[in-house]
C-alpha cells in the first residue's frame, strides 16, 4: 500500500486537466507522442462505435520515481462542471490528495475554488499547480502569490508547468510521490468499497469504479450494495491501466474496477458502499445522496417520424449517463416526446448536443423548467416541473421554489453591473470580499428558476468572459408563481407553456411574442401572437400577412440575397412545426428559450 498514490487534478474548466493528464499518460507509459495519439484515438474510435462516450477516466500510472521505487499513481478524473459537483466529491473521496491546477494566464476562477473546497471537505492533500507557463501572457509568479494569498495554500508547495511542452511534468509527478500520503485501510478487514464512477460497456455492461477502503475482493465473491441490498456475482476485477487489466484482487487503497453483471448504470450509484454478501461490513461509508434532477424540459423531435429515434438515443445515453432521466410526454402542438430531468442546464446542452450530434435528431426542446412545489387548499402537495401539470391556480393555497446560493469570481470592475443582474434576478443577502486585490468574490441567493434562464451567458457578457460562477442548491422558499400561456391566432401552444414569477411574467411574455414574431415567416393571413396569465392576456404583437413576393423587401436590386433569401425559407420549411394553420419554424421555439 505504500506504493499507492490516489490523487485527483481539480481545475477550472479550460485550465488544462486533459492535457495535463495526457501528458503524464505518456511519460508514465513510455511512449512517444506520436504512437500515444495515436493509441488513444483508436481506443476511443472503438467506445464510439458502440454508442458511448468516454466522460471521467480513471487510469493507474506505472512510476518509477528518483527513490528507484516502483509506484501505482491512480489518477482519478472528475467531471469538470459545476453540474456534478456531486459527482466530483464522490471522486474525491476516493483520493488521499489533489493536484489543484491553475491557468497561469487566467488565475484562480470560481471552479478552482469550488473544487477546493470540495477537496478540502475530503481532508485532501493540495499540491497546487501553476499550467501554461509557456504561454506569453502567463504570469506564474502573480498566479502562485494569488493560490498562496488567496486560497491559503504553501507557496512553498507550488509547482509550474506546462502541459502542453511536458515542462515540469516529471517534477510533478515526484511530487505525488513525495508529498501525498500513501492510502490506508484494513485488507483483512470486512470490504467496504466506495463507487465514484460507472460506465457502460455494450460487451460487458456495467463497470464500476471504486476505491477499496477496507478488506479485499476477488473474482466469483458476491457483493452487495449497502444502499439497495441488490446482490451480483463478481465476473472480473482489475485496474485501469491504458486497457482494462484484470487482477486477481482488489484490496484496501487500491482504485480500481468490478465487472459483475450489472445491466444499467442506474444500478451502480455514485457514493454507494459494495461490501460482501457473507462478510458485510457493519455501515456502509458516509455521504452517500440519490442523484437529484434539478432542471426539467420536453425534448421532441422536429420530424414525428423521428420519435422512434429519439427513444433510441435517450436510451443510449442513459446508458451512460445515470444522472439522465425521461419519461414519455406529449404535447399538442409537438406530438410525443419525453420529458427530462437534468441535473442543471450545462448537463441540459450536453445531452441535446449529443442527441442532434452523435444520434443526428433534430430538437425541439420547451423552456427548461425547475421542480416547484405546490400546496394544495386540501393540504396535499404536488411537485410540478411541468407547466401541462400545474394545477388550478384556484386551488393552490401557496408554491415554493428552490434557491441557490450562487457564487461569482470577478474582476471588480464589473461589480455594478453583476450586482445589477443579480438584484435583476431576485437575488438576495448579497455579500461580498476582496480575495486578492483587483478581484472580488460575490455571493448571493437566488432562485435556481432565474440562473437557469440565461444567467450564465449574461454574466459571462457582462464581464467580457471574466466572471466565473459556481453554485449549490440550499432550499425552497415562497414565490408567487403563475403560468404563461402563449396563443398563436388563438390558439394555446403547450410546449410554449411557462411557469415563471409573477413580476417576470409581462417581460417574458412580451419577449416570447417578439421572438415569435421575427421567427414566424409571414404567411397568406395576418398572425395574432398573444402572451397571456389564464384569461387574461398580457403581451401581444402581430405579424401582418404576406402580399405577394417574399423577395419584395429586398428592393430588388441584391440578386445573391433573393437567392439567399429563399433557400432560407427553403430550409427553414423542412424545420418546422404547424400549429392550427400557422407554421413554426424550430428557430422561433429555440427564440423563445433565450432571453434578449
Ligand atoms: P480542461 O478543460 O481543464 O481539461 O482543459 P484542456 O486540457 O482541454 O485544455 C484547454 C486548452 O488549453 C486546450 O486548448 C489545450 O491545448 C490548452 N493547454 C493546456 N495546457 C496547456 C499549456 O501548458 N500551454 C498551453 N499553451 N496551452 C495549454
Ligand atoms: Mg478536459
Amino acid at each position: 500500500m505504500k506504493h499507492i498514490r490516489n490523487f485527483s487534478i481539480i481545475a477550472h474548466i479550460d485550465h488544462g486537466k486533459s492535457t495535463l493528464a495526457d501528458r503524464m499518460i505518456q511519460l508514465c507509459s513510455g511512449i512517444s507522442a506520436r504512437e500515444f495519439k495515436d493509441q488513444f484515438l483508436d481506443s476511443m474510435d472503438i467506445e464510439r462505435e458502440r454508442g458511448i462516450t468516454i466522460k471521467s477516466q480513471t487510469i493507474c500510472l506505472p512510476f518509477k520515481a528518483r527513490d528507484g521505487q516502483e509506484y501505482a499513481l491512480n489518477l482519478v478524473d472528475t467531471p469538470g462542471h459545476v453540474d456534478f459537483s456531486y459527482e466530483v466529491s464522490r471522486a474525491l473521496t476516493s483520493c488521499e490528495g489533489a493536484l489543484l491546477l491553475v491557468d497561469a494566464a487566467q488565475g484562480v476562477e470560481a471552479q478552482t475554488l469550488a473544487n477546493l473546497y470540495l477537496a478540502m471537505e475530503n481532508d485532501l492533500e493540495i499540491i497546487p499547480v501553476v499550467n501554461k507557463i509557456d504561454l506569453p501572457s502567463a504570469e506564474p509568479e502573480k498566479v502562485a502569490l494569488q493560490i498562496e494569498e488567496d486560497l491559503g495554500l504553501d507557496a512553498e508547495m507550488t509547482r509550474y508547468c506546462s502541459a502542453k511542452t511536458g515542462e515540469g511534468v516529471q517534477e510533478i509527478l515526484e511530487s505525488i510521490v513525495s508529498f501525498l500520503p500513501p492510502p490506508e485501510g484494513d485488507p483483512k478487514a470486512e470490504l467496504q468499497a466506495l463507487i465514484f464512477d460507472a460506465n457502460y460497456d455494450a460487451f460487458r455492461g456495467t463497470i464500476i469504479s471504486v476505491r477499496i477502503v477496507n478488506g479485499t475482493l476477488r473474482q466469483g465473491d458476491t457483493i452487495r450494495f449497502m444502499s439497495n441490498d441488490a446482490e451480483y456475482r463478481v465476473e472480473e476485477v482489475g485496474t485501469f491501466r491504458i486497457q482494462r487489466q484484470s487482477e486477481k484482487t482488489l484490496s484496501a487503497g487500491m482504485v480500481g474496477y468490478i465487472i459483475a453483471g450489472i445491466k444499467s448504470v442506474q444500478d451502480a450509484r455514485p457514493g454507494d458502499t459494495i461490501t460482501l454478501r457473507d462478510r458485510p461490513c457493519a455501515k456502509a461509508l458516509p455521504g452517500f445522496k440519490e442523484i437529484q434532477q434539478v432542471v426539467f424540459s420536453s425534448i421532441y423531435p422536429i420530424s414525428t417520424d423521428d420519435y422512434e429515434d429519439l427513444a433510441a438515443a435517450l436510451e443510449k445515453l442513459q446508458l451512460n449517463d445515470a444522472a439522465l432521466t425521461f419519461l414519455k410526454d406529449s404535447s399538442a402542438a409537438l406530438g410525443f416526446g419525453f420529458r427530462c430531468g437534468f441535473l442543471g442546464l450545462l448537463h441540459l446542452e450536453v445531452v441535446q448536443e449529443r442527441l442532434e450530434r452523435e444520434f443526428d435528431v433534430s430538437l425541439i426542446l420547451t423552456v427548461p423548467s425547475v421542480r416547484y412545489k405546490c400546496f394544495l387548499k386540501d393540504g396535499s402537495l404536488q411537485e410540478i416541473d411541468n407547466p401541462a401539470y400545474y394545477p388550478d391556480p384556484a386551488n393552490i393555497d401557496y408554491t415554493e421554489e428552490p434557491y441557490i446560493k450562487a457564487t461569482i469570481l470577478m474582476p471588480d470592475r464589473y461589480m455594478g453591473s453583476v450586482m445589477n443582474l443579480c438584484m435583476e434576478r431576485r437575488g438576495e443577502n448579497t455579500t461580498y470580499h476582496y480575495p486578492t486585490p483587483g478581484r472580488i468574490e460575490l455571493s448571493c441567493e437566488i432562485p435556481l428558476a432565474e440562473v437557469i434562464y440565461d444567467f450564465y451567458d449574461r454574466l459571462k457578457s457582462i464581464t467580457q468572459g471574466y466572471g466565473s460562477f459556481d453554485y449549490s442548491l440550499i432550499d425552497y422558499r415562497k414565490s408567487d408563481l403563475v403560468k404563461l400561456d402563449i396563443l398563436v391566432n388563438g390558439e394555446r401552444v403547450d410546449a410554449l407553456s411557462q411557469l415563471v414569477h409573477r413580476n417576470n411574467a409581462r417581460a417574458r411574455g412580451l419577449h416570447a411574442c417578439e421572438m415569435l414574431k421575427e421567427e414566424i415567416p409571414r404567411q397568406m393571413f395576418k398572425i395574432a401572437i398573444q402572451a397571456a396569465i389564464g384569461g387574461n392576456v398580457i403581451a401581444r404583437t402581430t405579424i401582418s400577412a404576406l402580399r405577394k413576393d417574399v423577395t419584395a423587401k429586398c428592393y430588388g436590386g441584391d440578386i445573391t440575397r433573393k437567392r439567399k433569401l429563399l433557400e432560407k425559407q427553403k430550409a427553414g420549411k423542412k424545420r418546422m412545426k404547424t400549429v392550427g394553420n400557422v407554421d413554426i419554424p424550430q428557430t422561433a421555439f429555440l427564440a423563445v428559450l433565450k432571453s434578449d
